[in-house]
């Protein structure tokens, strides 16, 4: 069996105490294996964040069945890519294949629109290209494929990137998104970078390790999984990507 070690976090989120003990393998440990814990960690974030919304006198507006945003350029981590794949590789069929359709069906989408070779090559775009690209991305109203009947069918496994969207403006604004009548809900720290960032040094304000989800499988493919380290040293590291955001000016994504 394994050895683990279980770390007591202390953390001051917007001026909320939070405190969690988060348990991880001594031993090399796949970064894929922190999955859970980003997920956890962005939940705990987000839960923070909502109680400053209800105190504000505000009401979350994502819903069940608006499935707006799952039309959105959505970044994930190349860690995340190798999840979603692992998650379509364990469906039963005849689902497996369904939800690799709709992956393979969008590519030809995005070449007509001139987007599938932007798209493969993200991070070699400055923010003022990206958000163009984002806007004509949600032009094409491809759904994500894990969206059915306007809801997340892997709800618990969701990347780090759909947990922290949260909106308190109109839903129906979610359908034509400006900057203006959007109102995303502001989080303390954001797991998504952090987890973006993880694994290499990277220059501090970009958020340049990313994959868009919709490209998510093709990327599982060709990617190489970073090296197995131990446990704790993960975590240290999470928690330092973490703390970086409130040093320097917020990332662009
Ligand atoms: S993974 Fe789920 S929440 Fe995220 S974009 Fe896809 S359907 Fe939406």
């Amino acid at each position: 069996m394994s050895e683990s070690a279980t770390a007591t976090i202390e953390l001051s989120l917007s001026g909320v105490p939070v405190r969690a003990e988060i348990t991880v393998p001594t031993g090399p440990t796949r970064p894929l294996c922190m999955i859970p814990i980003f997920h956890a960690l962005a939940d705990t974030i987000v839960d923070v964040a909502l109680k400053s919304v209800e105190q504000q006198g505000l009401q979350v507006s994502c819903r069940e069945g608006c499935g707006a945003c799952c039309r959105q350029l959505v970044p994930i981590a190349p860690v995340e890519a190798v999840h979603l794949r692992e998650l379509i590789n364990e469906l039963p069929e005849p689902r497996r294949s369904t939800i690799r359709a709709r992956f393979a069906a969008a590519r030809p989408a995005l070449q007509q629109a001139g987007l599938l070779e932007k798209l493969r090559n993200p991070e070699g775009f400055s923010d003022d290209e990206l958000r163009p690209m984002g806007l004509e991305y949600f032009r094409q109203g491809i759904p994500c494929p894990f969206l059915e009947r306007e809801a997340c069918s892997i709800y618990a496994d969701r990347p780090v990137a759909c947990r922290e969207y949260l909106v308190t403006s109109p839903a129906e604004h979610c359908a034509a998104p400006t900057p203006e009548t959007v109102h995303c809900v502001r989080l303390a720290a954001k797991v998504s970078t952090a987890v973006a960032r993880m694994g290499r040094p990277v220059p501090k304000g970009r958020f340049i390790r990313w994959v868009p989800l919709i490209l998510a499988e093709e990327r599982a493919g060709t990617h190489q999984e970073e090296p197995s380290r131990p446990g704790p040293e993960l975590l240290q590291e999470l928690f330092d990507r973490l703390l970086d955001q409130g040093r320097e000016p917020k990332a662009p994504i």
